[in-house]
């Protein structure tokens, strides 16, 4: 069994201040386990892409939806959901290669930085009805092993 040491959930309205809002919040939340700061400000960006994907994708920048956050900590992972019930995504293969975008003025990078900065990177969604994107982060996982040579 995996031990559950903290969970929390988050909703706000699906506006652009909220960004900043979720980052520190799950930052501060995540910073119970020993992460580097380095690891919190990957968490930091993970975090920031998809809630701005939420807000500017799935619900095309309406300020009066929801989106929701739930993180759970064990003693060595983060694991945390941004889900939104907006329009969902088509094709989510497609979504998830580098440089895809369905916004000319967008790079299409949002989830290489998630996919980079986390451990593992999940999306479900289903068109018209939203999207989950599940991310895990492990503690200590970018440390090398020290190494015995001399
Ligand atoms: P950038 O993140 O670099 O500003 P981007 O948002 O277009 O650009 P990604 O974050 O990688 O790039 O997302 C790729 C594409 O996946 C988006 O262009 C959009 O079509 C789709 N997408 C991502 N998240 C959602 C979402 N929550 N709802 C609907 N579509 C989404
Ligand atoms: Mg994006």
């Amino acid at each position: 069994m995996v031990q559950i040491i903290n969970q929390m959930t988050l909703e706000f309205l699906s506006i652009p201040a909220n960004v900043a809002f979720a980052r520190v919040t799950v930052a501060a939340f995540a910073a119970q386990l020993d992460y580097t700061l380095s690891d919190l400000d990957e968490i930091k960006v993970a975090v920031s892409e998809a809630v701005g994907n939420a807000i500017v994708h799935g619900y095309d920048k309406s300020p009066d939806r929801f989106v929701k956050i739930a993180a759970t900590l064990t003693p060595d992972t983060l694991e945390i959901s941004v889900e939104d019930n907006g329009k969902g995504i088509e094709n989510v293969e497609k979504a998830l290669e580098p440089a895809f975008t369905t916004d000319a003025e967008r790079l299409g990078l949002g989830f290489v930085f998630m996919h980079s900065f986390m451990d593992s990177l999940q999306v479900k969604s289903e068109p018209g009805q939203g999207t989950v994107v599940i991310m895990t982060k492990r503690v200590g996982a970018g440390i090398a092993p020290v190494s015995k040579e001399q």
